[in-house]
């Protein structure tokens, strides 16, 4: 297997920058909207019960593996070469004895350029994809009250962990937003992780206490474009402050996310102005910036993808 990885990623290392660049060209002068992005989610399933969520109640539970192929396929049809893996939590995904990772082999098989792992770490992080991002959201006390007592096992599995493209996803809300610096203090002393990228929380079910308002959230982020100088945090500065003006495009309609048939346009809860507006997902914001070729977000994907 190890002699497949690494025949993919120097493939892909040498195809994604030129696939990059036919994208820009194809968008910006061809004026064609290709699709960037599909999440496919592979269950509903998970292991935690984190506050924020609620998606293990959504009811499609896991597709089978033919299902799955199906969609990466037709995915590859349309022109896209970034599939994102998610879930529910994603390594808890089999069908009968094939497991997550027989997915991301048969998308680089079929000339998948990027293969990311979206997981809540609670399961042994042996994976080929590209890059896995695992969600933390603070340091031990804060994540655990959030997300249940985790933290811990989480980084046990970042540090026992062989995949040499490891980030942090931290949503910040109402009762995480003060960890943010400690938080990336504390990511200073664990080489296994390449950076964080911070998320806003998107109120998906309606108004919560987890949600920040207007002035926290300006708050947060002038934080983070104050901190991300001295720590690994991926958000680039022009993604963030789009984020201050709140004014990257929605729903971003080249990405993408497939559960159970349905392919949603952006993500799983389209549709609702309201909720667009105070989105958080901030890597669309990212995604947004490089499209519009700002120099600190094409420099970013570039440096870390
Ligand atoms: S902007 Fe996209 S990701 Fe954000 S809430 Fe709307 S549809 Fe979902």
């Amino acid at each position: 297997m190890t002699a497949h990885v690494g025949a993919h990623s120097a493939r892909a290392a040498f195809r994604a920058p030129w696939y990059g660049l036919r994208y820009l060209v194809d968008y910006h002068i061809l004026r064609k909207k290709l699709p960037l992005i599909r999440g496919l989610v592979l269950t509903n399933r998970c292991n935690l019960q984190c506050q924020h969520c609620n998606v293990a109640t959504r009811g499609p539970q896991d597709l089978d593996f033919g299902e799955v192929t199906a969609a990466v396929d037709a995915f590859y049809r349309e022109g896209g070469r970034c599939l994102y893996l998610e879930g529910g939590e994603p390594f808890l995904w089999h069908d009968g004895p094939r497991r997550l990772d027989d997915i991301v082999e048969y998308a680089h098989g079929l000339g998948f350029l990027t293969v990311v792992v979206y997981t809540n770490g609670m399961l042994p992080l042996r994976t080929s994809a590209d890059t896995v991002f695992v969600s933390v959201d603070g340091l031990g006390p804060t994540h655990d009250a959030l997300r249940g007592a985790s933290f811990d096992r989480i980084m046990r599995n970042i540090q026992e962990s062989a995949n040499g493209s490891l980030f942090i996803n931290y949503t910040v809300n109402s009762r995480n937003k003060g960890d943010v610096r400690a938080f990336c203090d504390y990511v200073e002393g664990v080489p296994n992780i390449r950076g964080v990228f911070f998320y806003l929380h998107t109120p998906y079910y309606g108004h919560d206490a987890l949600e920040l308002d207007s002035v926290e959230r300006q708050r947060v982020l002038n934080e983070l474009l104050s901190l991300r100088g001295q720590y690994r945090i991926l958000n680039s500065t022009a993604g963030l402050r789009s984020a201050l003006r709140n004014d990257w495009a929605r729903p971003m309609t080249i990405c993408s996310a497939y559960e159970k048939g349905i392919v949603y346009e952006c993500c799983r809860y389209p549709g609702d102005p309201e909720l667009c507006r105070k989105c958080g997902y901030l890597s669309y914001a990212e995604i947004d910036q490089v499209l519009r070729l700002k120099p600190s977000a094409v420099a970013n994907a570039l440096k870390y993808f």
